[in-house]
């Protein structure tokens, strides 16, 4: 793919799936908890899951390369901020943006467990 051809690809030209159990059979890899390791003081975003807007889909739980948010159809996904890295993916891929990346220095968390 070229250049120009990635930069006009958009999340709704993208096929969409309901559940995670719905994506085809493709080589996605479900990270193991902390496979970096514990992440300190310099994680800069962490994400934030508004829980209203949420599905239940658990793509987050499937993307998340570091296997840090756990997951239950009826309780929706619950971030570990222990070992996230604040990567984004789980943003980038929800597909109801319910998930936003906000600066460490902000006031938040309904699915912090550290708190
Ligand atoms: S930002 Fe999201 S995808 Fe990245 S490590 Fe944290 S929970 Fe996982
Ligand atoms: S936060 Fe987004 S990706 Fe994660 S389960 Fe909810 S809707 Fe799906």
């Amino acid at each position: 793919m070229n250049k120009s051809k990635k930069q006009d690809l958009k999340k709704e030209d993208l096929p969409s799936f309901e559940d995670y159990r719905d994506l085809p059979h493709i080589p996605v890899s479900i990270g193991v908890k902390g496979s970096m390791g514990n992440t300190g003081e310099w994680r800069t975003f962490r994400p934030v899951i508004n829980l209203s807007a949420c599905n239940k889909c658990g793509f987050c739980y499937i993307y998340c390369p570091e296997g840090t948010i756990k997951f239950d159809k009826e309780t929706g996904p619950m971030v570990d901020y222990i070992y996230c890295k604040g990567c984004g993916v789980c943003a980038r891929e929800c597909p109801k943006d319910a998930i936003t990346m906000r600066r460490e220095t902000e006031q938040v968390c309904e699915n912090d467990e550290d708190d």
